[in-house]
């Protein structure tokens, strides 16, 4: 089966395709794609930060409809509605067992190949990679069973599809990695989509007062938005405002959803004695945070790195949207723009010029 697809074929050269897809092997699923997020990762991968071996499908963050389903695949039937995760949670492995799915090493996120080493897609007769084992920037896909998750069909496809990764990963931050509590202060640094959605976990798990912390104050005034109660532009030393906000004490959470060092020191400086400084964005392989060996014991933080929200992503994808149901979660001002997959560059433009909360590729 042909269908269009974003391929990067070298690092910055990106475009739209025609891609053969195989049929689903036993334990695949062939899904027909409503909507796909634009991520930061995708981005990453474009420009080489995220290294990965080329040429590879884009995409991993997407709603759609399972239209076939191999041999042996039982989770899910012909006609469901699913988000992909690009966590496969397998269920066996050692991290499955031990109740952390996100740490599922049934694939390898970095090969682009599915669980048994192999391709499903083909450019020009050859086997290529796809982005997580999903490559969804695609109007069709073939995947791993265990890279979809069923949801109700009375939830909209086009807003479900933002949870399959920024959205999981900034509230599960707040509601699993970090597990904010009523009452207490949070402050995330960066908001963009994930961090706007690590404000809305922070909102929905009862934090108050919440900051926001970014250099683009067209962001900031989005945050407000989405559950800030206090917005601090990062030019003007953060750590000393976010003390002034909590008389001297610092916050209880702080999230930096950036990746950057800098950012990283002012999150763990803003964090309390004793309080919780959690690590969501992805840096540099090369890049290191650096910590006081004195003051790691004496100010007793946690530091903790948080992948995929910590989430279990067969509970929490419904969680998320019954939370988009009641209005507690807002997923439809996330999606600030829709974009045909031939507009794909312009997307990724938009993203870089930091235009969008979150770009969504929709499938006609
Ligand atoms: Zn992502
Ligand atoms: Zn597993």
């Amino acid at each position: 089966m042909k269908v269009k697809a974003v391929v990067l074929t070298a690092l910055n050269e990106y475009s739209v395709q025609e891609i053969e897809l195989d049929p689903p092997k036993e334990n695949d699923v062939r899904v027909r794609m409503t909507a796909t997020g634009l991520c930061m990762s995708d981005l990453s991968v474009i420009n080489g930060k995220l290294p990965m071996p080329l040429p590879m499908v884009l995409g991993h963050e997407g709603a759609g409809v399972v239209e076939e389903v191999g041999s042996n695949v039982t989770n899910v039937q012909v006609g469901d509605h699913v988000i992909t995760s690009f966590i496969p949670m397998c269920g066996e492995c050692y991290f499955c067992l031990h109740q952390e799915p996100w740490l599922c090493t049934a694939t390898d996120l970095f090969s682009g190949m599915q669980p048994d080493g192999t391709s499903r897609v083909k450019l020009n007769g050859e086997h290529i990679g796809a982005f997580a084992a999903l490559g969804n920037m695609a109007e069709q896909i073939v995947c791993p069973s265990m890279c979809v998750v069923r949801i109700d069909k009375r939830h909209n496809l086009e807003a479900a599809a933002l949870v399959g990764c920024g959205v999981m990963t900034g509230a599960g931050a707040a509601l699993n990695t970090a597990k904010v509590k009523p009452g207490s202060s949070a402050a995330v640094f960066g908001c963009g989509g994930v961090g706007l959605s690590a404000l809305q976990g922070a909102k929905i798990a009862g934090a108050n007062p919440i900051i926001a912390v970014d250099l683009n104050d067209a962001k900031l005034e989005a945050a407000k938005d989405f559950g800030a109660t206090h917005t601090i532009n990062a030019s003007k030393d953060p750590v000393a405002q976010i003390m002034e906000i909590t008389n001297g004490i610092g916050v209880d959470y702080a999230f930096e959803v950036i990746g950057i060092p800098a950012v990283a020191a002012q999150a763990y400086a803003a964090t309390r004695r004793g309080g919780t400084c959690c690590m969501v964005g992805a840096g540099s392989p090369t890049e290191e945070y650096k910590f006081s060996a004195l003051e790691m014991p004496l100010a007793s933080k946690k530091v903790c790195g948080c992948l995929y929200g910590s989430t279990n992503a067969k509970v929490d994808f419904e969680k998320l949207l019954g939370f988009y149901e009641t209005g507690q979660l807002d997923l439809d001002r996330m999606q600030s723009r829709t974009y045909t997959i031939d507009e794909v560059k312009e997307g990724f433009d938009d993203m870089v010029e930091g235009k969008n909360i979150r770009g969504v590729i929709l499938y006609k």
